[in-house]
């Protein structure tokens, strides 16, 4: 029985050195040490020899074992490196090819515009505050000077949550949050950009569109303070040849209040289609923040006063790349993304 397993190891070493990759080597393993390998079979005849004699053959064998698991592990580092080296030398890498290209993203012209407008006024000092999109009818129109009876109320109709929970119909309502939580601490001096809701839908308007707030409260701010910043404002977006002019106008939470118009950007204020040949662009709502609405903020009327505006980003977007309908922000159709 010796014999026999000396000669299968002899075997086995031969036909280890001409096995030509992993594969066959795998195959020469299950063949001698498998469950049903050769070397195994002939072991099962262990239990009919003598004491001594199996003690001596099982030395024997195991030695054979791990020899060849050895031998086995040896040949297959040796396979493996020659592969790689007959790998390399035959596979070469063009470095001069071109590389396949990654297709580019771009921001959204609202992202665009929405982070250009926060850069003038944080240029300018303000800093940016955020409040919620599902507001309570308090902060959206009671605190805002719009007492539940209020007309005003019927052009901003939204969606009510509830009787008292609505979706903001306007960013405005941060600034009382705002100023809840400033007071009496000065300056207030914020931006608030924010998605906005409203049951419109038309070219000019859609159901959901974006906003930027502004509120500066502080003692002495004046309405040339307000005219002032929100000149170098529309210059500042639209270049330094824009001429602005404001219009009386009414909101419940400012008083006086204006409309401001640019000189129009298509025509120069000769009079277009853009600008119903009028050369005047509305672009936004402001005015001196009203009395009621810095009382229910916590502060002062007779100490401090304060000048506060809105914003349709979508508006002056549309005026910054000629953009003629408003549905085109939200159509996510590529051709039109691109261009930006
Ligand atoms: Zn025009």
């Amino acid at each position: 029985m010796l014999a026999r397993l000396e000669q299968l190891f002899q075997n086995a070493k031969t036909r280890l050195g001409a096995a030509e990759d992993l594969e066959d080597l795998n195959q020469l393993r299950v063949k001698m040490l498998g469950r049903k390998g050769e070397i195994t079979l002939l072991l099962r005849g262990l239990k009919d020899l003598q004491a001594e004699e199996r003690a001596r053959v099982g030395k024997r064998a195991n030695e054979i074992k791990a020899q060849l698991e050895g031998l086995i592990q040896e040949r297959a580092e040796e396979l493996q490196q020659s592969q790689l080296e007959k790998r390399l030398k035959e596979e070469t890498i063009d470095v001069t090819l071109p590389g396949v290209p990654l297709p580019r993203g771009s921001k959204h012209p609202l992202t665009r515009i929405n982070e250009e407008i926060l850069q003038i006024f944080t240029g300018m000092g303000f800093s940016v505050a955020e409040g919620p999109e599902v507001e309570l009818d308090y902060y959206n129109f009671e605190a805002l000077n719009i007492p539940k009876d209020h007309s005003a109320r019927d052009m901003q109709d939204s969606f009510y949550i509830d009787e008292d929970v609505l979706l903001r119909t306007h960013t405005s309502p941060v600034q009382v949050r705002t100023m809840e939580k400033m007071a009496p601490r000065l300056p207030v001096k914020i931006v608030v950009p924010g998605k906005v809701y409203r049951r419109d839908d038309d070219a000019t308007h859609s159901p959901m569109f974006q906003q930027v707030e502004g509120l500066l409260i502080d003692r002495h701010i004046t309405f040339a303070d307000l005219k002032g910043t929100l000149m170098l404002f529309a210059q500042e977006m639209f270049g330094y040849n824009v001429r602005v002019r404001f219009r009386p106008s009414f909101f419940p939470f400012t008083e006086p209040s204006a409309e401001m118009d640019i000189s129009c950007v298509m025509c120069g204020g000769s009079g277009c289609r853009v600008c119903s040949h009028t050369g005047w662009l509305e672009i936004l709502g402001s005015g001196m923040v009203h009395p009621n609405v810095l009382r229910y903020g916590g502060y002062d009327p007779e100490q401090v006063t304060g000048f506060a505006f809105g914003m349709g980003v979508e508006r002056i977007a549309m005026l910054k790349y000629g953009i003629n309908d408003l549905r085109l922000f939200f159509d996510n159709d590529y051709r039109f993304l691109r261009q930006f």
